[in-house]
């Protein structure tokens, strides 16, 4: 449960559409050859899943020392390969607060609604 914590937190710090999710040793994750521009690139299970790789050159392999996802990385994968959160398909950089910030907004006219009826029905 930590690790999960600290894996949003650093997440949160993403502001190039990348993913950046950093794991831990002995993790799986995904390699992709048909998208790989540098034989060292590795993406998450996450955008390994929501990337189309099902009919390219893959292989998974359990990280040995730990890595980070190079999805969203145009420099070392393919932009074919980015899954859908992530890289030019995602024009949304921050999509949580800016999701979080209309939630807020769509609240307040009602919140103020229902003081304003609680106030009636008091006096
Ligand atoms: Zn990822
Ligand atoms: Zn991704
Ligand atoms: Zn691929």
């Amino acid at each position: 449960m930590r690790d999960n914590r600290e894996y949003d937190v650093l997440r949160s710090y993403d502001k190039h559409d990348k993913c950046g999710l950093v794991w831990i040793p002995r993790v799986v994750a995904y390699r992709c050859r048909t998208c790989g521009i540098s034989p060292c690139m590795s993406i998450c299970r996450d955008c390994f899943h929501r990337g189309d790789h099902s009919t390219h050159d893959f292989n998974m392999f359990l990280s040995q020392a730990g890595g980070a996802c190079d999805c969203g990385d145009n420099s070392v994968m393919k932009e074919d390969g980015f899954c859908s959160n992530h890289g030019n398909k995602c024009p949304r950089p921050g999509t949580a607060p800016a999701d979080l910030k209309c939630v807020a907004e769509a609240m307040m006219p009602r919140l103020i609604l229902r003081l304003l009826q609680h106030f009636r029905e008091n006096r």
